[in-house]
């Protein structure tokens, strides 16, 4: 048998404490199964949808964007239904797609808790559930995003949007400078989960 001598980096979920939100949780869940509102199995399924969801659904969309104008007009209008063009999911939840310009840079976030397109672009990452982006990103955008590697020029104006249990963000940014000749399969992989947040911008790839 192979050795299995690491020590777990986190505690197993059964040990952590049993906090009211969990009891909460468990609770609502029991109850509207009990009703009849969903059953275990559409949960399981609802679960499985999300932790499939990837960032890749959402660089898709973005690069479609890029390359097709008209395309481009009914993301604007509706991510929900254009997603579905592209045979993607992307959940009942309006999804509103927020467009970079020259003048402005948008960037999303959830004050309250964690709220995100998730069955679009599965999981958010950790740092945008925490307290320090959810609180800071609001005051001071231009010094968060500065802190992620992204330094913009004072002339452009920075949009931050939050993000609710109605209503779910995700940035459509520029197509970089000098990628003209690219398909849009490789423009896809120029877009990151970061470009969506509007933490980071995709760039052309370095010339040789
Ligand atoms: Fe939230």
């Amino acid at each position: 048998m192979r050795g299995h001598d690491h020590r777990p980096k986190q505690p197993d979920l059964e040990d952590l404490p049993y906090t009211w939100h969990m009891a909460l949780t468990d609770a609502l869940a029991d109850l509207l199964m009990a009703k009849g509102i969903f059953g275990a199995d559409e949960l399981r399924a609802t679960l499985e949808t999300i932790d499939q969801a990837t960032p890749a659904q959402g660089t898709r969309l973005v690069a479609r964007a890029w390359v097709d104008p008209a395309f481009r007009a009914r993301l604007l209008e509706d991510v929900n239904a254009a997603a579905a063009e592209l045979g993607i999911d992307a959940g009942a939840i309006p999804i509103r797609a927020v467009a970079d310009t020259p003048e402005v840079h948008n960037v999303v976030v959830c004050t309250l808790c964690s709220c995100y397109p998730r069955f679009l672009l599965g999981p958010p990452p950790d740092w945008y559930k925490q307290r320090a982006y959810r609180s800071r990103v609001v005051r001071e955008p231009r010094a968060v995003l500065a802190e992620f590697g992204l330094v913009l020029p004072d002339e452009i104006r920075i949009e931050v949007h939050d993000s609710t249990a109605e209503l779910r963000y995700m940035v459509l940014p520029m197509r970089p400078e000098g990628t003209a000749h690219m398909d849009e399969e490789a423009l896809a992989a120029l877009v990151t989960r970061d470009c969506l947040i509007g933490t980071a911008l995709p760039r052309a790839p370095q010339r040789a």
